[in-house]
């Protein structure tokens, strides 16, 4: 089969010709149609992190196919059921997370196109009971952001312990965040879109976003206290620790940021303004299978639409290389034929 594969961090990735590889014990092989590029791809790809994934690797965690081959002891799912390939590839099923609806904390889990290869493939193995399922009304392509931007931010906006009619900043209007701001809008909140591009300021107005904000160009901690009074909740999913620093500054007292985006960075945060000002900062990563089906759920009812360009999996460099100079408006999706 062909795949996308990271020999080396910071090589390009090879395209090339590699084993179908082999169905286990309570795993299904996935045809895989189409894959969404993540920015976690690029920093697998870079081994950016201080956990490293294997290698070589076949990235690749919003990834949707068709059930080909069942595994033994696979009663959950059928030949051609529709299937994705998310973060949350397995967890152990037995500790204290899993048991209690954390499995997103499971110690033992594995990580889909980073412990475990992913869908940068034109096949996939993984466990019949972590998949996703992919709702009827959602195409291949549409589905996959969903797999990762979408279940992530749904999740952190879940975790920011906001209520309708509160003020959410979503700072980083990328793959994660113009899907971040229609969940938010979707959830009944209002929203200030922070980033330092023009274009993602403009897609985040069409999405809906009620207050826009260049950091580049004006302090977005003035702009969010001045035209808002500051936010009940910030999420960070930008790249850049600037970012972090002004999302915990936008927050209102009583209000909570939630740490997203994954630069290799330290947060310092101050003690006596978290203390006086009672604010809550939360860690926050993918979501659980629940709401994964919740996340797919809002897509399919059309409430939540990512905005995608396709190309095809040999494009993958050029593409990872777009995404780290940030020209990439919404989500890019590899198609596999
Ligand atoms: P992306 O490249 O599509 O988007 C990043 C956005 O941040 C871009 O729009 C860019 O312009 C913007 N940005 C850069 N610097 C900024 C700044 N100083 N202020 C405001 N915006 C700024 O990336 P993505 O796929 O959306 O992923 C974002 C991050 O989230 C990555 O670090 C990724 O690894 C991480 N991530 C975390 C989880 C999780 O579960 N916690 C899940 C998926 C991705
Ligand atoms: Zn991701
Ligand atoms: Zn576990």
């Amino acid at each position: 089969m062909k795949a996308a594969v990271v020999n080396e961090f910071h090589q390009k990735l090879e395209v090339k010709e590699v084993a179908v590889p082999e169905v286990g014990y309570g795993e299904v092989l996935v045809k895989i149609k189409t894959c969404g590029v993540c920015h976690t791809d690029l920093h697998a790809a870079h081994g950016d992190w201080p956990v490293k994934p294997k290698l070589p690797l076949i990235p690749g965690h919003e990834g949707v196919g068709v059930v080909e081959k069942l595994g033994e002891g696979v009663t959950s799912l059928k030949l051609g059921d529709r299937v994705g390939i998310p973060w949350l590839f397995s967890a152990c099923g037995e500790c204290d997370y899993c048991l209690t609806g954390w499995e997103t904390l499971c110690q033992k889990q594995l990580n889909g196109g980073y412990s475990a290869d992913g869908a940068y493939a034109e096949y996939c193995v993984a466990p019949a009971a972590y998949v996703a399922r992919i709702p009827d009304e959602l195409g291949d392509v549409e589905a996959a952001p969903i797999l990762c931007a979408g279940v992530t931010t749904y999740k952190a906006l879940k975790v920011a312990n906001v209520k309708p009619g509160d003020w959410v900043a979503i700072f980083g209007i990328g793959g994660l965040g113009h899907v971040a701001l229609q969940y938010a809008k979707a959830m009944g909140y209002n929203v200030v879109a922070v980033d330092i591009h023009n274009e993602k300021l403009e897609l985040a107005k069409e999405l809906g976003a009620d207050v826009t904000v260049n950091s580049s160009e004006v302090d977005p901690v003035e702009a969010i206290t001045e035209q808002v009074g500051g936010v009940h909740g910030a999420i960070s999913v930008a790249v850049t620790k600037k970012a972090f620093e002004q999302a915990y500054k936008s927050v209102r007292r009583g209000g909570s940021l939630v740490v997203v985006g994954l630069p290799n960075a330290e947060l310092p945060i101050p003690i006596f303004d978290t203390v006086l000002n009672g604010v809550t900062v939360k860690g926050s990563i993918v979501g659980t299978r629940k709401d994964m089906q919740e996340a797919l759920d809002f897509a399919a009812r059309g409430k939540v639409r990512a905005i995608i360009e396709t190309q095809p999996l040999d494009k993958i460099n050029e593409v990872l290389e777009r995404m780290e100079k940030g020209q990439i408006n919404g989500r890019v999706v590899l198609t596999m034929e």
